[in-house]
């Protein structure tokens, strides 16, 4: 029986998580001698339902597939934000991204003109593991202000190759090119996006045909330079964000199309970082954690992944837009297995900090939980409860397997309209994951409990002034 924080709750909850691996903890202990490398992949906009190890028909995902069957596929793993910046933010942080001013009232993200930043107060996973002695490195794109004083190497990073936004920023499209031509056929002129070094900036327009092949180079190189020391590498790839490019190689190579093309580009890019672990006799004292900062796109049609079974996706406070794969792989450490319990982007501060043998700050409210002993198959995951934002305002609560909306909307004013729900829109997320059935109306218990964490949460939560919405001329 699992006991909720919900106290006398946890009666209505019951015992509704018994995915996670039981079986007898791996011989092998983390890093006894050296705390273990850390490597976190993270892809842009890929939904859950956009790989082979979560089901994907046609998407062809070897080498992903492979950290899933040796390590732990995690089936309700979320990323703490519908879209990029907030998300990447409450990754770094192990916050939600509310408390350190990482959203908008008007703006979802940070822009090419965005005043602000991640505030220089906040304290980063690479601060954190750099105080312990490990490298950093972040190869790809940033989103958390491109402003000198906000970049990666104010927070934490010892380097960074990478563009510091969406690659679909800075648009400039010539005379005659509509915008969905631009998006459907694109060139990477179409987009005066940089590529920096550090805090140079090498490139720009960036050629986006090659960003995924050269993100993979820079952090093969990386991993080689740096195997004599802990290090901690954040591959935070800009696809399959659209515009979508992939390098010639994988161009027209997916049953899948080119959205297709940008998956399997990706898979080989995690195969070129697993088989240089391997080389380098790394893989057995490296954690490497693959996820996504939110879900599909879907106004984008074939460009969009798919989230699966699961409702919506990018930008609404549905499953789709959040829930996202979660592969944990470190050989001989991770117990493999499926895990049905619930985790987040946001733990894997708290995790890794613990795994790295670093301090956790104690100055501030952390929103992180450590999921080690879940990946280590002694435990359920301590998280019992998932808060859905949108624009700052709280839209939705998971506790155990129900989730209440308490407003719902459809991604980026494409519709459904913004309604308020009296009272709020009830779903069993066991026996309805695609969140097709309502089941307010039968249970009214539920719905109050669910409320009660919700204004628990919401209580707790401290709201930092909005940062993205300050633009263009002062
Ligand atoms: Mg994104």
């Amino acid at each position: 029986m699992r006991v909720t924080f919900l106290g006398a709750a946890a009666v209505v909850f019951g015992a509704w998580n018994t995915g996670c691996v039981t079986s007898a903890p791996p011989s092998s202990s983390p890093a006894e001698d050296r705390p273990p490398n850390i490597v976190i992949i993270f892809s842009d906009d890929l939904g859950y339902g956009d790989l082979g190890a979560y089901g994907h028909p046609t998407i062809v995902t070897p080498h992903l597939d492979r950290m899933a069957a040796e390590g732990q596929r995690w089936t309700s793993f979320y990323s703490q934000a519908p879209v990029c910046s907030p998300s990447r933010a409450a990754l770094l942080t192990g916050r939600v991204h509310l408390r350190s001013g990482m959203f908008g009232r008007e703006q979802g993200v940070f822009f090419p003109d965005s005043h602000y930043g991640l505030p220089d107060d906040e304290v980063t996973l690479a601060e954190v593991l750099k105080d312990v002695g490990y490298a950093t490195g972040i190869v790809g794109k940033w989103h958390l202000g491109h402003q000198p004083e906000y970049r990666p190497m104010r927070h934490g990073f010892d380097s960074w190759f990478g563009i510091p936004y969406s690659n679909d920023m800075d648009r400039q499209l010539p005379p005659g090119v509509e915008r969905s031509e631009a998006t459907f056929n694109p060139l990477s002129d179409y987009w005066y996006v940089p590529l920096m070094r550090n805090d140079e900036e090498i490139e720009r327009p960036a050629d986006q045909t090659t960003l995924t092949k050269r993100y993979t180079e820079e952090a093969v190189a990386f991993i080689q330079a740096h195997r004599d020391e802990p290090f901690f590498l954040y591959v935070p790839h800009s696809m399959p964000h659209v515009p979508l490019f992939r390098s010639d190689a994988f161009a027209g190579r997916s049953a899948a199309g080119r959205y297709g093309d940008v998956i399997e580009e990706i898979d080989w890019s995690v195969g070129q970082i697993l088989h240089t672990l391997e080389r380098e006799q790394l893989a057995q004292n490296t954690l490497v954690v693959f996820s996504s900062d939110n879900g599909p796109w879907l106004a984008y049609r074939q460009h969009g992944g798919s989230a699966g079974l699961l409702r919506d996706g990018k930008g609404t406070t549905w499953e789709g837009g959040t829930r996202v794969p979660g592969i944990f792989w470190w050989p001989d450490t991770i117990e493999p297995g499926v895990v049905r319990d619930i985790g987040a982007t946001t733990d894997l501060f708290s995790t890794v900090v613990t795994l790295a043998g670093g301090s956790v700050p104690s100055d501030r409210p952390i929103d992180s939980f450590d999921l080690s002993p879940v990946l280590f198959g002694h435990e359920s995951s301590p998280r019992d409860s998932m808060a859905f934002y949108r624009r700052g305002q709280l839209f939705a609560f998971r506790t155990g397997p129900y989730k209440a909306h308490f407003i719902t909307e459809g991604a980026y004013g494409s519709g459904p309209e913004r309604t308020e729900h009296h009272p709020p829109v009830l779903f069993h997320l066991g026996d309805d994951p695609g969140e097709n059935h309502n089941i307010a109306t039968d249970r009214p218990d539920v719905v109050a409990a669910v409320v009660a964490a919700a204004d628990k949460h919401r209580a707790a939560m401290t709201v930092a002034e909005p940062l993205f919405d300050v633009r263009g001329e002062p």
